[in-house]
C-alpha cells in the first residue's frame, strides 16, 4: 500500500501541471466564406488564403493535448456544427444581436460606454454580421477561450487588380473598455511578438505599430457580445497583393501558423 502510495505520489509530482487542467478551447474563424469572399486580387481570394493560415494553425494546434482546437469552416463550407447552429438558432442569435445594440446604446447615453474612433472596415452584410455574432454566441456558449479570426488585408484604392503601396501586417484587438479586453490584449501581444520578429507592421496610417484596439467589429465582441472569458483578436496577416507567387505564399502560410501557435502557446502556457 505504502508502495503503491509512493508511486502515485511519483507520477503526480512529475506529470506537468497542465495535464490536470481542462483543455485550453480555441475557435479558429478563416475569415469570410466561399460566398462572400473578402479582398480579391486576381486569381486570389482572401477566403481561401484564410482557410490555408487556419487550418495550418489547426494542424498544429490539434497535436497539442493541451488544446481543444475548433473551426468553422473547411474548403467545402462551414463545418456541419455551425451549419446546424445558424439553422436552428436563427432567431436566437438575431435577438442576442438586437439585445446587446440596445444595452450598448444605453450605456453611451448614460456614459458608462464611451464611443471612441475606430478604423475604417467595410461593414459586414446582414448575413455576415449574423454569422459573426452566432460565432460570439456560440463561443459563449462553449466556453471557449480564445476566438482567433484569420484575415488578409486591402484597402480602398481606384485599381484593385493592381498592387497596392502598404505592406505590413496588423492585429485587431478589444478597446480597453470592452470586457475581454484584458486577456485579448496579452494574447495579441505574445501572437505579434512572434509575427514581428519576421514581418513589418502595417505601414496604413490607422494601422500604424500593429496592435490596434477595435470598439466596433463583431468579431472582437462589440457592443459586449463576448464573456470575459471568450479572448478575441483579429489578425490580418498582409496584404493581399505582397505574398509573391504560389510556391512563395505556400511556404508564408506554413510560417505565418507557425508564429501564431507559438504566440497563442506562449500566452497560455508562459514559460517561467
Ligand atoms: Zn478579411
Amino acid at each position: 500500500m505504502k508502495r503503491l502510495l509512493s508511486i502515485l505520489l511519483f507520477i503526480f509530482l512529475f506529470t506537468p501541471a497542465y495535464s490536470y487542467a481542462a483543455p485550453i478551447k480555441i475557435l479558429l474563424i478563416p475569415g469570410h466564406d466561399n460566398e462572400s469572399w473578402g479582398a480579391q486580387y486576381g486569381g486570389l481570394k482572401e477566403a481561401a488564403m484564410n482557410l490555408a493560415v487556419s487550418r495550418r494553425l489547426y494542424d498544429i494546434l490539434k497535436k497539442d493535448k493541451r488544446f481543444e482546437v475548433h473551426i468553422t469552416r473547411d474548403s467545402l463550407g462551414y463545418t456541419k456544427e455551425f451549419v446546424d447552429y445558424f439553422a436552428n438558432h436563427e432567431a436566437e442569435i438575431i435577438s442576442f444581436k438586437d439585445n446587446a445594440k440596445k444595452e450598448r446604446e444605453k450605456a453611451i447615453t448614460n456614459g458608462i460606454f464611451i464611443e471612441g474612433e475606430n478604423a475604417p472596415h467595410n461593414d459586414a452584410s446582414a448575413s455576415g454580421a449574423i454569422k459573426l455574432y452566432g460565432f460570439n454566441k456560440w463561443a459563449n456558449e462553449n466556453n471557449i477561450d480564445a476566438m482567433i479570426h484569420i484575415h488578409f488585408n486591402d484597402y480602398p484604392r481606384p485599381k484593385s487588380w493592381t498592387a497596392g503601396k502598404h505592406k505590413g501586417f496588423v492585429i485587431y484587438m478589444p478597446e480597453g473598455q470592452m470586457v475581454n479586453s484584458r486577456g485579448s490584449v496579452l494574447l495579441a501581444a505574445d501572437i505579434f511578438t512572434q509575427l514581428r520578429k519576421k514581418y513589418s507592421t502595417s505601414t496604413y496610417e490607422k494601422e500604424l505599430g500593429g496592435l490596434i484596439p477595435d470598439q466596433k467589429l463583431i468579431a472582437l465582441g462589440s457592443n459586449g457580445t463576448l464573456l470575459p472569458s471568450v479572448r478575441s483578436v483579429l489578425i490580418e496577416y498582409g496584404y493581399i497583393y505582397s505574398l509573391g507567387n504560389s510556391a512563395a505564399r505556400q511556404k508564408k502560410y506554413d510560417d505565418m501558423a507557425n508564429r501564431t501557435a507559438t504566440g497563442i502557446k506562449n500566452y497560455f502556457f508562459p514559460k517561467p
